[in-house]
């Protein structure tokens, strides 16, 4: 009787999609889906298109078969066949799906424990306009994989995924976060959980050098790409070393720490004290950008989870998602930074978003991801969008901000001719947001449409799924 009906529904799938073999989607994922015509068409659309040009004004954009295949303007007219989809987007624009770089299937739920939460965050991160992300690290092992192949394979909802294995670190007290004993050590962490299938790998605040040039170098062997969220290496000697993108802008660096022994981490805080004093035009900061860009190491921005650490910021949106313990505990740690009138990142936040447009003024290429960690309060999807708003915060036009999370990501992972921009022949990976966020960034928040490949999600219906249950899985 099964074997009948899969036998049925395969022959149904085969005559509607006979000509493109568009992705085959589970009944799960199908009731998040708004549109799946082979071909859509977008009218009277403004387009931002990724790459950093000023918006275009009343745009028609033809997805045929999970592509752009022609984007008219003005009196051009689109070559439309009769049994498209036509979607009218007056008074809307389109940007391309987000590009986003630290992101993570966990959570901080307390007692040192973090929880994992990768069917709803995935859920999450595609409902915010995130269509194409790297975890920046996992503490679960092969979730991160797992989840990246059964959203292509269509089982899941969720952006595609670029899964980072295990952290590599050296001995450490997280407990859900191996320490390496020597580089040799190293090499096998990551030759072991490429082989697994992981994508991306990510070293952490206690590696030697020694440990993290063997880890690069067996990365680059299997055309793998390294980043760190550093403290015993500082980021010139990571630089050095080959690494290819550090995380946290410069909140992380320990370059500036006075009395800082090599391969030691002198903690956080002590580096965070030399960034919140350091001077952007001095010749120290400027030198070490210096060497991040011509070494091509990117930089990732991830405001978001300073923002819940610094006095008087608005709570974050999204809070509503969470089961109620967490919306609670996130509710307390909010309350003890707002009281915290010696808090360092009075000055160190403002300091760090300075730095990240000096390093992106000076020709470095800066990426941006969220960071759902922390002490909490960083809800995916909304911390995306959160992200960009900060990045215009940070000094940047709301059209750089969106191509630093679109483009400049694509161009990281080396998929540019594929994602990043609204371009024909590109995949149709495109956020529709109402309003028109070149004005007014916020309006980055109403996300109407995300399209992956030529499918429309509604990002309503994948929030409506987890409300109030973000915690439980
Ligand atoms: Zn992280």
């Amino acid at each position: 009787m099964k074997l009948l009906f899969s036998l049925f529904a395969a022959l149904i799938a085969g005559a509607v999609l006979s000509a493109y073999q568009g992705p085959q989607f589970s009944n799960a994922v199908r009731g998040f889906i708004a549109h799946s015509e082979p071909t859509i068409v977008l009218t009277n659309a403004r387009v931002i298109d990724g790459t950093g040009k000023a918006p275009a004004e009343g745009q028609t954009i033809v997805i045929r078969d999970g592509q752009i295949a022609e984007i008219t303007g003005g009196d051009a007219k689109a070559n439309v066949p009769t049994d498209a989809a036509t979607i009218d987007l007056a008074g809307k624009t389109v940007i391309p799906g987000f590009v986003m770089f630290h992101e993570h299937l966990y959570y901080p739920t307390g007692g040192g424990v973090y929880g994992q939460f990768g069917a709803s965050f995935s859920r999450l991160y595609l409902a915010g306009g995130v269509t194409t992300m790297r975890t920046g690290g996992n503490v679960n092992g092969v979730m991160d994989i797992k989840l990246k192949q059964e959203i292509e394979a269509g089982r899941q909802a969720g952006p595609d995924i670029d899964a980072t294995a295990p952290y590599l670190n050296g001995p450490n007290s997280v407990r859900q976060m191996r320490g390496l004993r020597d580089a040799e050590d190293a090499r096998r962490q990551v030759a072991y959980w490429a082989d697994m299938g992981a994508t991306s790998l990510k070293a952490y605040m206690n590696i030697t050098r020694a440990q993290l040039g063997v880890a690069i170098e067996e990365a680059h062997k299997r055309k793998i790409k390294v980043t760190g969220h550093l403290c015993s290496v500082t980021y010139a000697e990571a630089a050095d070393l080959g690494i290819d993108n550090l995380e946290h802008g410069f909140f992380a660096a320990t370059d500036f720490v006075a009395d800082k022994k090599p391969d030691q981490c002198p903690g956080q805080g002590a580096g965070q004290r030399t960034i919140a004093e350091l001077d952007e035009n001095s010749a120290g900061f400027t030198a070490l950008v210096q060497k991040l860009v011509e070494r091509h190491v990117a930089l990732t921005s991830t405001l978001t989870v300073f923002e819940t650490f610094t006095p008087g910021r608005p709570l974050p949106p999204g809070l509503d998602v969470l089961v109620t313990p967490l919306r609670e505990q996130y509710q307390r740690s909010y309350d003890r930074v707002s009281t915290n009138a010696q808090s360092n990142y009075a000055r160190l936040f403002p300091k760090g978003m300075a730095l990240e447009r000096a390093f992106a003024r000076a020709g470095g290429l800066l990426i941006a991801g969220t960071d759902p960690t922390g002490s909490g309060g960083v809800i995916p999807g909304y911390s995306n969008q959160r992200q960009v708003e900060l990045l215009v915060d940070a000094g940047f036009t709301s059209v750089e901000a969106i191509q630093i999370v679109t483009m400049n990501g694509a161009k990281y992972l080396g998929r540019e001719s594929r994602i990043g921009s609204i371009a024909v022949n590109k995949q149709a990976d495109l956020v529709v947001v109402n309003g028109n966020p070149a004005a007014n960034i916020a309006d980055i928040r109403n996300v109407e449409l995300v399209f992956k490949r030529g499918v429309a999600f509604d990002p309503a219906k994948l929030i409506e799924s987890v409300r109030g249950r973000v915690g439980l899985w």
